[in-house]
């Protein structure tokens, strides 16, 4: 296991189209290990492969810290409502901004095992698949964001006068 180095913003690896996975080996199985721990060294609640620098349809959440889902070829079937919050990413390092996503969220995807499982989440579990969905397709939140990207510093002056 190891951390691996988080591509950032301006990387053209981020703007690319991840490939399905047809197979578990002995390299992606170690690429997940290494995803999950590279998350969790970050503090995130989620991480594609892309942000490795590996355009493999492969993502990686956990928003409890001790429940990590991994999702191979994802497609997400279902969506419904609506919620409007800040959101972040590791490539985008320093910042958020607000973004709209479905509140509920159904992908199915495979798992570390290549068995097909169906995962339904909703709220943070929601945005996060969503947001990660996006990563193998080349794209980034900032693309999403109403008003203006902020500095996660600002944001917190900001909280510290209220
Ligand atoms: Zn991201």
């Amino acid at each position: 296991m190891a951390i691996r180095k988080i591509r950032e913003i301006g990387d053209s690896v981020l703007t690319k189209t991840a490939k399905e996975v047809t197979g578990m080996s002995l390299r992606t199985k170690l690429l997940i290990d290494d995803m999950l721990d590279t998350m969790y060294e970050a503090n995130g609640v989620g991480l594609a492969a892309p942000q490795v620098g590996i355009l493999k349809r492969i993502v990686v959440i956990d928003v409890t810290g001790e429940d990590p889902y991994v999702l191979i070829n994802p497609r997400i079937v279902e969506t419904s409502g609506e919620q409007t919050g800040n959101e972040g990413c590791l490539s985008v390092p320093g910042k958020t901004g607000i973004v709209t996503r479905p509140n509920y969220v159904k992908v199915v995807a495979l798992d570390a095992d290549m068995k097909p499982f169906e995962l339904e989440g909703t709220e943070l579990l929601a945005r996060a698949i969503c947001h990660e969905c996006e990563h193998l397709d080349g794209h980034l939140y900032v693309e999403k964001v109403e008003g203006e990207l902020m500095n996660l510093e600002d944001l917190e002056d900001l909280e510290d006068e209220e």
